[in-house]
């Protein structure tokens, strides 16, 4: 009889933070370093305005960049509107440990009210479709939003979002979240990096018997030696065992 299962696929999700006008150069090497190890879809995630600093969109190095990865096959993803927290609330003892230990304050969709939330992001959309960038999936800074952003982002019609152990999808009647912890790095320190290193390591022992494998790198993270090491190991050997690169927007929409 004839078998009309769809065959087992194993996917590996690698994606790129942070990409704003000042980390053109460390993403475009990132890209590169994925291309030779043949990884040619990534999900690159792209701040409209880093810090309040150069807005994305006018930089024109950086506007060919995007457009150029996203010729090349890789999706790219909303990932916040400032990412910092300038003009957030006060921290509150409950939310003190993510904004200033978890993360170096750039929880910025943690606590926004939600007008501000909502402006920001339906102009982070507007941002992208103004600049014929596509994007269906959005991502906080740090993964941390207020526990009402996905149905905001429903609204605004995107596909999905992302947190460190789930990827969500948000259109109705699609699958439900999707549980699997993001390999991640912690650089801001040395002791930082070798508990990260171990951390990830034990994680990806248990990842690789599962069929999902998510690799989430930042700007620095190639820099050191340690964990660029890693990550080395970490792609050969998800290759080697039929991972199969792909992106965000086209694993919620399998
Ligand atoms: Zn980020």
């Amino acid at each position: 009889m004839l078998d009309c299962r769809v065959p087992d696929k194993k996917s590996l999700i690698v994606s790129l933070h942070d990409a704003h006008p000042g980390s053109r150069a460390q993403i475009a090497e990132q890209v590169a370093f994925l291309a030779s190890y043949g990884i040619t879809r990534s999900s690159i995630l792209v701040v409209p305005e880093f810090h309040h600093g150069t807005p994305s969109g006018g930089d024109p190095e950086f506007r060919d960049a995007v457009k150029a990865w996203q010729s090349a096959g890789h999706e790219l993803v909303l990932h916040g509107y400032f990412h910092d927290r300038r003009e957030s609330p006060r921290e509150t003892l409950a939310t003190v440990f993510w904004t200033r230990l978890y993360t170096n304050r750039e929880a910025e969709f943690l606590d926004l009210p939600c007008a501000v939330a909502q402006d920001r992001l339906a102009r982070g959309r507007k941002l992208f479709e103004s600049l014929g960038w596509r994007a269906s999936g959005f991502v906080a800074p740090a993964w941390l939003m207020a526990e009402w952003i996905p149905g905001v982002l429903a609204e605004l019609k995107f596909a999905y979002t992302t947190t460190l152990r789930e990827i969500v999808p948000l259109a109705p009647g699609t699958n439900r979240a999707t549980s699997s912890q993001s390999l991640c790095y912690s650089t801001r320190a040395s002791w930082r990096r070798v508990a990260s290193a171990l951390w990830n390591k034990n994680l990806f022992y248990r990842l690789r018997e599962t069929d999902l494998i998510r690799l989430s790198l930042h700007p620095r993270d190639l820099e050191f030696p340690l964990i660029r090491r890693q990550i080395d190991q970490i792609l050969r050997s998800a290759l080697k065992r039929g991972f199969q690169p792909t992106t965000y927007g086209e694993y919620v929409a399998r």
